[in-house]
């Protein structure tokens, strides 16, 4: 007999919801970190994976380990790889402490890591890229704790001169006039390790396309847990969901005794059909793959292109 191999680490969580892909890893107590490409952003940095690495914003919630310990690998490894120094958001109540345990790694490497650390405050906001931001709202955890929306600034018309033809709009542009307004569109909504509350109802909560959060407890024995550790429960995300506008909810955070199968079958009992359908387990690895195969099935009929092969079930 010879010794067995240690098993095979499970791949990265991946969904795609146009135009968005959701991916990563995040297993309460172990790690998290939730990129979505799209926008530069990876949402905590508990462990680093490669894919991590091409995000210029790590977005951090708050400081237990989960959700941080990969953060200072992030930050070296981006630099190693000639990607330049990444950029490090979190709650002001965390900066000191973050910026100590980068110092610690200058001790321990003997070289300094460059990179860039935002402190954020309640409604504050960042510029990702052109027309993109990012802005951060407190919530309640055991210790201090944030979530995120990114935004898209999108000009759009003033009513008053939607009937108006097009040569006089240019005319008025010409001459000065300002004919737009700037809306700012919800997209992208994290939130990180967190008691129920009213920032879970907060307008460009409701309203992001995609939403984000962790749901660490599923079963009903569990709920005096959740509350204990300031965590969601499957309860609170039931009662949450009608009033959220999102295409999708992606939950994430789940502890690795609750399986996902089962949160399923809770999340069926408690939500109504139709809500239901909107929820996503970012680390239900069989039933992602599925769906994707069905997106990609549908791309390619759409498309007029011969089918590779039909969605398995
Ligand atoms: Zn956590
Ligand atoms: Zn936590």
């Amino acid at each position: 007999m010879i010794p067995k191999p240690p098993p095979r680490e499970g791949g990265l969580g991946f969904l795609f919801i146009p135009p968005f892909r959701v991916q990563g890893t995040s297993i309460a107590g172990e790690a998290t970190c939730v990129q979505v490409p799209e926008l530069d952003v990876c949402f905590d940095m508990g462990v680093c994976p490669r894919a991590a690495l091409a995000s210029k914003i790590a977005a951090i919630s708050h400081g237990h380990m989960d959700h941080i310990g990969g953060l200072a690998y992030y930050c070296s490894q981006r630099v190693f790889q000639g990607m330049g120094p990444g950029t490090i958001l979190c709650p002001k109540a965390i900066g000191p402490s973050v910026k100590k345990m980068m110092e610690g790694y200058i001790g321990l490497e003997e070289q300094v890591t460059p990179y860039n650390l935002v402190e954020m405050e309640q409604d504050q906001v960042f510029e990702i890229k052109n027309n993109i931001f990012i802005r951060l709202f407190d919530v309640e955890h055991t210790c201090p704790s944030a979530g995120y929306t990114v935004y898209e600034r999108r000009s759009k018309l003033k009513p008053e001169y939607y009937e108006m033809p097009q040569e006089k709009l240019r005319d008025l542009k010409e001459k000065g006039v300002d004919i737009t307004r700037v809306l700012h569109v919800p997209l992208v909504t994290y939130v990180g390790d967190t008691s129920p509350g009213p920032w879970l109802i907060r307008e460009e909560v409701r309203k992001s396309q995609v939403v984000i959060a962790e749901c660490t407890f599923s079963e009903d024995d569990q709920v005096e847990r959740a509350r204990v550790g300031k965590h969601l429960h499957m309860r609170d995300i039931a009662e949450w969901l009608p009033v959220l506008e999102c295409q999708k909810l992606v939950l994430i955070h789940l502890s690795r005794r609750s399986h996902v199968i089962e949160a399923r079958k809770q999340l069926r009992k408690l939500v109504k059909g139709q809500h239901a359908d909107r929820v996503e387990f970012l680390m239900d690895h069989k039933a992602n793959k599925t769906r994707y195969e069905r997106q990609e099935f549908d791309v390619q009929r759409q498309q007029g292109m011969p089918v590779q092969r039909g969605p398995r079930h």
